[in-house]
């Protein structure tokens, strides 16, 4: 179900990323460049997300992995920047939550501690809202929620909304006792 959701919304995400370097923008994101982890605070994650990170970590991380991001998620605070930011990679790339696949910025590379949501919203790549809402539609039946009419409705209330966590407020140790 998950994996679905992902699968749905990285569909949107390169679809809208093509539509704009059709227009002669380029990507600025890449490989290593990590201060949007870093510099966001606010990342919403809904509950399916949480069951998947402890899936991926407990069960794809080989013991090394495991050791390097178990100090992390240790001593993270509540406010803290994201602990599965492991010298500049994220530790959790193929899972990584639906807001971090959805952020993308174009052109130019964030600054350390610059969050171009609010310093340039030009820059920062619209989802296309179908994709995103069948990618959140995609986890509603973990909640029980199946029908189409349901989900739906489930999307045009934000109910979905409702439910989300924000991942530096999480408490991680728990994650951490898993794989200590
Ligand atoms: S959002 Fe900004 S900091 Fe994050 S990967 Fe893209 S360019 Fe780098
Ligand atoms: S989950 Fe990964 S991509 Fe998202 S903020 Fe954390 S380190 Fe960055």
């Amino acid at each position: 179900m998950l994996l679905d959701s992902y699968f749905t919304a990285d569909r949107g995400v390169y679809e809208s990323i093509r539509r704009q370097t059709t227009k002669g923008r380029k990507l600025a994101c890449d490989k290593g460049c990590s201060h949007c982890c870093r510099s966001h605070v606010t990342i919403p994650v809904y509950p399916l997300e949480v069951i998947g990170i402890y899936w991926y970590v407990i069960q794809k991380l080989d013991k090394e992995q495991q050791a390097a991001l178990a100090g992390p998620l240790r001593s993270h605070g509540k406010g803290d920047p994201c602990p599965f930011l492991i010298e500049g990679i994220c530790a959790i790339h193929p899972v990584r939550f639906l807001a971090c696949r959805h952020f993308n910025v174009f052109d130019t590379i964030c600054n350390e501690g610059e969050d171009a949501f609010f310093t340039r919203r030009e820059d920062v790549l619209t989802p296309i809202k179908k994709y995103q809402d069948e990618a959140l539609g995609k986890m509603l039946p973990f909640h029980g929620i199946k029908s189409k009419p349901q989900r739906r409705d489930a999307i045009k209330t934000g109910w979905i909304h409702q439910h989300a966590q924000v991942l530096q407020e999480i408490d991680w140790s728990k994650l951490a006792d898993r794989i200590s």
